[in-house]
C-alpha cells in the first residue's frame, strides 16, 4: 500500500483521543498488548566516530568527554549476551561507532559475536554504519537477525543534522540489508529542532520502505552538552505520543520501540506511549552514552500489568514475520 504524506498527516493530526483509539485497535489486532520486547544494547566500540551526527556524543567532531574504547573482545560480548538473557532480554543489539566496517579482522570479530549471541538463543542485531552488499551477505550468513540503520529524521531535515553522509546513503545500506534477507530495525529521533512536517516526513519514509521495518525505534533526543543539539528546545511530550501512535497505525506488524530518552520521561508519559502502541524497550542502565532506567523498568512494567516477551514468543514472532 503506498501512502502519501497527506494520508499520514491526516492520521497524525487526528484529535488525540481518536488517534489513541485507532492505535489501540491496531495494536490489539496484531499483538498481545500486554507483551513488551526487552532488548539489551551493548556498545561494542565507543567514540572517535568519523561521522558528525549532531545528536551523538560519540562523534569525533564534537567535544564530549565519554569513555572511548576499541572493538570489544568476543568473550566480553558473549558475557553480555549471557547477562542479557538472564535479565529476561530476548535481543542483544550491538553498536559500533564506525562509518562502516573497514577492517577485515574487526569485521570477522563482529561476525563471531553474532554467532555467539545467536548461540545463546538471543536475537542478534548490529549497527555498524554503512555496509556493502557483501558485508550484509556475510552478516546474514553469520545468522544476524536484524540490522539497525535509522533514517533519523525527514529527508529535508537530514542535512541539517548530518553532513558526512546523506539520506540516500542510508537508503542504499538498507537496500543491501534487505537484499541479504536480514530484517530491518529503522526509526528516528524526535526533538532535534524538526517541525511536525518533518516528523510526518520521517514516518512517510519509514512506511515507504518495502516492506516497512520490522522494528521501529522512536527515540526522544537526549541533549548532550558539547554536541550541536545541546540546547535543542524540548519537544512537547504529546508529539512523541502522536509519533508512536501514528507509527503503530502505519506499521501494524512492526515492533515500535520506545528507545532513548526514557530516563527523562515520567512514568505517566511512558505508560501513554505503551497505550499508544509501543511494545519494545531497551533495558539496562546505559544506552550507549546516555542513562536508561535500568532496574526501575521491572517496577514500571509490573505497575502497568505489562510483561516481557518470552524466548518462545520471540521465536513465534520471528516465524510470523519470516525472520531468522
Ligand atoms: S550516531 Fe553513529 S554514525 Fe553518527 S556519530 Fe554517532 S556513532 Fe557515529
Amino acid at each position: 500500500m503506498s501512502l502519501t504524506r497527506d494520508d499520514i498527516r491526516a492520521i497524525y493530526d487526528l484529535p488525540f483521543p481518536e488517534l489513541i483509539r485507532r492505535a489501540m485497535e491496531v495494536h490489539r489486532a496484531h499483538h498481545d498488548p500486554l507483551q513488551v520486547q526487552l532488548c539489551q544494547l551493548e556498545n561494542i566500540k565507543s567514540g572517535r566516530c568519523p561521522e558528525d551526527c549532531a545528536y551523538c556524543a560519540q562523534s569525533a567532531h564534537h567535544d564530549v568527554e565519554i569513555e572511548e574504547y576499541g572493538l570489544e573482545q568476543v568473550e566480553e560480548v558473549h558475557d553480555a549476551a549471557r547477562r542479557a538473557r538472564e535479565s529476561g532480554a530476548t535481543r542483544l543489539c550491538m553498536g559500533a561507532a564506525w562509518r562502516g566496517p573497514r577492517n577485515r579482522k574487526e569485521f570477522e570479530t563482529v561476525l563471531e559475536m553474532v554467532r555467539r549471541v545467536r548461540g545463546e538463543g538471543l536475537e542478534a542485531c548490529v549497527t555498524l554504519g554503512m555496509l556493502t552488499s557483501e558485508q550484509a551477505q556475510e552478516l546474514a550468513e553469520a545468522g544476524l537477525t536484524a540490522y539497525n540503520h535509522n533514517l533519523d529524521t525527514s529527508p529535508e531535515h537530514y542535512a541539517k543534522i548530518i553532513h558526512t553522509h546523506t539520506f540516500e546513503d542510508r537508503l542504499e545500506t538498507i537496500g543491501h540489508v534487505r537484499a541479504a534477507g536480514i530484517s530491518l530495525c529503522c526509526g528516528g529521533i524526535v526533538g532535534m529542532g524538526e517541525t511536525r512536517e518533518d516528523r510526518i516526513g520521517l514516518l512517510h519514509a519509514l512506511v515507504s520502505l518495502d516492506p516497512p521495518p520490522e522494528s521501529v525505534p522512536i527515540n526522544r533526543l537526549v541533549p548532550i552538552p558539547g554536541t550541536p543539539l545541546a540546547d535543542a528546545e524540548p519537544l512537547d511530550p504529546i508529539e512523541l505520543v502522536r509519533c508512536i501512535a501514528t507509527a503503530r497505525i502505519l506499521m501494524p506488524l512492526s515492533r515500535v520501540r520506545l528507545s532513548a530518552g526514557r530516563q527523562g520521561m515520567t512514568r505517566e508519559l511512558q505508560a501513554l506511549c505503551f497505550v499508544a502502541g509501543a511494545n519494545s524497550i531497551f533495558t539496562g542502565d546505559r544506552l550507549l552514552t546516555t542513562p536508561n532506567p535500568g532496574e526501575g523498568d521491572q517496577g514500571l512494567l509490573a505497575s502497568l500489568g505489562l510483561r516481557g516477551e518470552t524466548e518462545q514468543e520471540a521465536a513465534e514472532e520471528r516465524a510470523r514475520l519470516g525472520m531468522r
